[in-house]
């Protein structure tokens, strides 16, 4: 019967075939799911040799560990950035002004805003002062924080209208710490806002100049 031995010769043949096949697809598979890669690093894979399947698994980590490094580099920088200490404002007083409203020289800037307007922690940091009569610094601040930062800087927040940080607390970037207010010697809402280059009174320098040399622009 040639069609019966035909069929014997052909037959071993095609079961090969078929099991390469199966492996060709089971090894791509593989691949794929070592790479954790797409379609398209998938489809290269199975049909690469498996030097160059070695070489792809390999320039596949190294664009990994890069763009993992990318994303610990941004986080870094953005941890390290400053913010303004309100998002809405118009400015008012600024630094350095003088006049019937302050003993000396006016000591920070002040932002106009609405009572109750989330202020934020300018720069991560660890709080140093927080409460009324500005927390130590005299009453003319009403409500305040200090924060102290790296490099001997500190920010300060006053005339709040409520404090939502104690302490000792640690806040990040951009955190609320605080609603602004109306308290102390205030002529109308706003926040007024300082640099020190210590936790107290007296301290403070050009808060525009200082948040411009950081990359905030007021
Ligand atoms: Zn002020």
């Amino acid at each position: 019967m040639p069609q019966r031995t035909l069929s014997k010769t052909v037959r071993p043949s095609a079961f090969r075939l078929r099991a390469a096949a199966i492996a060709a697809v089971a090894a791509g598979t593989g691949a794929a799911t070592l790479l954790g890669a797409g379609a398209a690093a998938a489809d290269s894979a199975s049909l690469a040799p498996t030097s160059v399947t070695t070489s792809a698994v390999a320039d596949q980590a190294k664009a990994q560990t890069k763009a993992a490094a990318a994303v610990k580099q941004a986080a870094a920088a953005k941890a390290a950035s400053w913010v303004h200490p309100v998002s809405r404002y118009t400015l008012s007083a600024s630094f350095g002004l003088g006049g019937s409203m302050w003993s000396h020289k006016h000591s920070g800037q002040d932002f106009a805003v609405p009572n109750g307007t989330p202020v934020l922690a300018a720069h991560a940091g660890t709080v140093v002062k927080a409460g009324p009569v500005g927390a130590g610094d005299g009453p003319a601040y009403g409500n305040a924080v200090v924060v102290r930062h790296a490099n001997n800087t500190y920010s300060q927040y006053a005339h709040l209208s409520k404090i939502n940080v104690r302490v000792g607390q640690s806040v990040g970037t951009g955190e609320r710490i605080a609603l602004s207010g109306n308290t102390g010697n205030s002529s109308g809402p706003h926040l007024h806002f300082e640099i020190r280059t210590s936790p107290n009174y007296g301290s403070a320098v050009n808060p525009v100049a200082f948040l411009r040399t950081v990359g905030v622009t007021v």
